[in-house]
């Protein structure tokens, strides 16, 4: 396999899979090896969830890096003036216009590093990451280990009360106190409830 770099300008990389594979641990991993190297770096992330450690980037492990929290995308243009490399964490959660910022930022020359989850919980493509992932010079897709048997997980399990979340609810609940755990295809479980609820 042949995975080359641009040499001039920009250029987007997806770190993506589920909940507990390593994204933000992969991130912070890249960025902080950018600093090594002398580059001015910054890690963005999604203002969701203000009880959560606003200021860094956590990983599961327990690994952190300084982050700046913001609530539209259009605020990272400003942001990131000045920095050769700009990691986004959770980059499912912005809007749409997540793509263009990014795009812009790449066009000016940065390197961009955008982890995020690929699918919800139910397994659809969540939120701009199909167009992320299309627009990407490098994609990696990491596995977490399947709480229910140990294989490779890629998919993401919700539970309520312990029970497999219904499929009709939101994809983004902030503050609630589902718990998520990384499962494989054949251990992910969704509630059934009528098709039509899964046509967004
Ligand atoms: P993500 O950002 O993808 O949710 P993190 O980088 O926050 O992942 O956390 C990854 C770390 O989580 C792993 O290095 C490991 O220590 C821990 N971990 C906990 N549960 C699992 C699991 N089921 N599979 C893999 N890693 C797990
Ligand atoms: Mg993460
Ligand atoms: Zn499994």
């Amino acid at each position: 396999m042949i995975r080359l770099l641009p040499e001039r300008g920009g250029w987007l990389e997806v770190v993506c899979g589920p909940m507990f594979s390593g994204k933000s641990e992969e991130l912070i991993r890249r960025l902080r090896r950018a600093e090594i190297a002398g580059q001015r770096a910054l890690i963005v992330k999604p203002r969701i969830d203000d009880r959560y450690d606003i200021g860094h980037v956590v990983s599961h492990a327990g690994a952190k890096m300084r982050a700046v929290a913001v609530s539209r995308p259009e605020e990272i243009v400003g942001l990131a003036d000045g920095y050769d490399a700009i990691g986004i964490d959770e980059v499912q959660f912005f809007a749409d216009e997540i793509v263009a910022v990014i795009e812009r930022l790449v066009e000016r020359g940065a390197r961009v590093v955008a982890a995020g989850l690929d699918q919800d919980f139910r397994g659809l493509p969540f939120g701009a990451m199909p167009e992320l992932l299309c627009r990407a010079e490098l994609v990696d897709k990491l596995q977490a280990v399947c709480h229910r048997c140990g294989g490779p997980a890629t998919m993401t399990q919700r539970l309520v009360d312990g029970a497999p979340a219904p499929a009709d609810g939101a994809t983004i609940v902030v503050g609630a106190l589902d718990a998520y755990e990384a499962r494989c295809r054949s251990c992910h479980e969704l509630r059934t409830v009528e098709l039509s609820a899964l046509a967004r």
